[in-house]
């Protein structure tokens, strides 16, 4: 279950960003942006979070997952568009040269504090 990395990693994140001279923060909610790509399922994701932010100035807060369509760009004739299928060859000019703008990020939006 590669979540729990990607949720140590986001603790780790907004831990760090958390004001230095607030005593004893308390965070209400995390919004995150989950590229459909990235292969993160939130429902997982949550369940990991909850386990490593017990006792942390994390405990308790929601996660709010926005879920990033997959965004591809090809380079042959400039045309985007979003897939939810990794079939990654240009509908127009049919060829394979394509680039992906998002769908695979796994990022932290916002953090809101108790007040
Ligand atoms: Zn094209």
């Amino acid at each position: 279950m590669h979540e729990m990395g990607i949720a140590q990693e986001l603790v780790k994140i907004a831990l760090d960003a958390l004001p230095e001279d607030l005593e004893n923060p308390q965070v209400a909610s995390l919004h995150l942006k989950i590229g459909k790509l990235s292969s993160v399922v939130p429902h997982s994701l949550t369940f990991c979070f909850e386990i490593i932010t017990k006792d942390t100035p994390l405990e308790n807060a929601r996660l709010e997952i926005e879920t990033i369509p997959v965004r591809i760009r090809c380079t042959g004739c400039g045309r985007e568009w979003e897939t939810d299928t990794p079939v990654f060859r240009c509908p127009d000019c049919e060829q394979g040269q394509i680039q992906m703008l998002s769908g695979r990020e796994v990022e932290i939006v916002s953090l809101e504090l108790m007040e």
